[in-house]
C-alpha cells in the first residue's frame, strides 16, 4: 500500500490528502451586501455545527457585494473555517448557489441565507434526518411576514400554475434552505444547463427527501434583493425551463378559433345562399383581426422567449466568474 503511493503523482496525493481531509458538512452562504448580517451569523452557524458535534467549512459566496462583506468575512477566518469566493460581478443567488455547490468539499452541502431569515436552530434537525439516510432535507417556509399581499399571492399563483404545468413537483414555499448529501451535489453540478431555476433543479434531481416546516424570521439588516420585477424574472425563468406547456397551448387556441372560424364561415356561405349578400359585418372583420391580431403576438413572443433561452444554452457562457478564492491562512486545504 505504502509502495504504490509512493508513485502516484503529486496531485493524486493532494486529492487523496483533501479528500482525508473532506469536512462533513460545507455550509454555503450567497452574499449580496449582507456585511452587518455575515458578522452575525458565521459565529453562530459555527455554534451550530460545533453542537452538532461535525467538521465543517463555511463557503460565503460574494456575489459582487459594494460594501464590505468580504472585508467583514476576511477577519472572521481567524476563528472560523471560512472560505470566501469572490464573484467577478453580481450575478444573481441562484449562480452565487451553483457557485458555492462547486467549491464545497464537504459530504453534505447546507445552503442557507445570509441575511438570518433561515432559523439556524433547525439545522440540528437538518442533520439528524440526514443520519437517518435521508439524502436532501429542505425547509418549507409556511409564512412569510415580510411579504406585500399583492406579492405573496402572486407567489402562490405562480407555484400553482406551475405544479399544472411542469412534470417534476415543486414544492410550494421549499426553497434554498437545504441540506444535500454530496450524490444529490455531484447531480446538481452535473446539470449543463446555465439558466438556473434552482427550486425546480432540486426536485428534478429526486433523491430521497424530507420536509421540514419552518417560519422565516425577520432579515437581520439590509431589505430584501427581489422585487416584484426580480421575480417574475425568476417566475419566467421557472416556467420555461420547466415546462413546454405554453409552447403547447397555442395549438389548441389554434385549432380552436380555426375551427370557430370555419363553422362561421359556413354560416356566411348559408346565409348568403337564403337570403343574399349585404355589406354589413365591418365590425366582425375588425373584432376578428384585432383579436387574431394579439394572439399571434402573444404566441410569437413566447416563441421569442424559449429561443432567448436556447440562444443563452447554444452561447454557453459560464453561470459565473471567480475572481478569487480567500482561505484562511491556517489550512493548506
Ligand atoms: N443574494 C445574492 N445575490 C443576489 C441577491 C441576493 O447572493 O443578487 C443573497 C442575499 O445576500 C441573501 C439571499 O441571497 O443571502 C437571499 O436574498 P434576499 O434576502 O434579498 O431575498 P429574500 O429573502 O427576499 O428571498
Ligand atoms: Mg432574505
Amino acid at each position: 500500500m505504502n509502495t504504490a503511493r509512493a508513485h502516484q503523482p503529486a496531485e493524486n496525493l493532494l486529492a487523496l490528502h483533501l479528500n482525508v481531509h473532506a469536512p462533513d458538512i460545507s455550509c454555503v452562504l450567497p452574499a449580496f451586501n449582507e456585511e452587518e448580517n455575515i458578522e452575525v451569523i458565521i459565529p453562530l452557524l459555527a455554534q451550530q455545527l460545533q453542537l452538532a458535534n461535525r467538521s465543517f467549512e463555511i463557503i460565503v459566496v460574494d456575489d459582487g457585494s459594494t460594501d464590505r462583506t468580504i472585508e467583514r468575512a476576511t477577519k472572521l477566518q481567524a476563528d472560523h473555517p471560512v472560505v470566501i469566493l469572490r464573484l467577478s460581478r453580481n450575478f444573481g443567488k441562484e449562480n452565487a448557489i451553483t457557485a458555492g455547490l462547486e467549491q464545497a468539499k464537504g459530504r453534505a452541502v447546507i445552503i442557507l441565507d445570509a441575511d438570518l431569515q433561515h432559523p439556524l436552530h433547525l439545522l440540528q434537525r437538518y442533520i439528524e434526518l440526514w443520519d437517518e439516510g435521508y439524502e436532501m432535507v429542505y425547509g418549507v417556509r409556511h409564512r412569510r411576514s415580510d411579504q406585500s399581499w399583492f406579492l405573496r399571492n402572486s407567489s402562490r399563483l405562480f407555484y400553482r400554475l406551475l405544479s399544472k404545468a411542469t412534470s417534476v413537483p415543486i414544492p410550494r414555499g421549499a426553497g434554498d434552505f437545504r441540506l444535500l448529501d454530496r450524490k444529490v451535489v455531484n447531480a446538481l453540478n452535473n446539470l449543463p444547463e446555465r439558466s438556473r431555476f434552482m427550486k425546480g433543479l432540486y426536485s428534478w434531481v429526486g433523491f430521497k427527501s424530507h420536509p421540514v416546516p419552518f417560519e422565516s424570521e425577520r432579515r437581520g439588516t439590509g431589505k430584501s434583493n427581489f422585487n416584484f420585477r426580480g421575480l417574475f424574472a425568476l417566475a419566467v425563468t421557472g416556467i420555461t425551463s420547466f415546462s413546454n406547456l405554453p409552447l403547447r397551448v397555442w395549438t389548441g387556441i389554434g385549432a380552436l378559433i380555426s375551427s370557430l372560424a370555419i363553422l362561421y364561415a359556413l354560416f356566411i356561405v348559408g346565409r348568403t345562399l337564403i337570403f343574399g349578400s349585404s355589406v354589413p359585418g365591418w365590425a366582425t372583420l375588425t373584432v376578428s383581426i384585432l383579436f387574431l391580431g394579439g394572439v399571434q403576438i402573444l404566441s410569437i413572443g413566447i416563441l421569442g422567449e424559449y429561443i432567448g433561452r436556447i440562444f443563452e444554452e447554444v452561447k454557453g457562457r459560464p453561470n459565473y466568474i471567480v475572481a478569487e478564492v480567500l482561505r484562511p491562512e491556517s489550512t493548506d486545504a
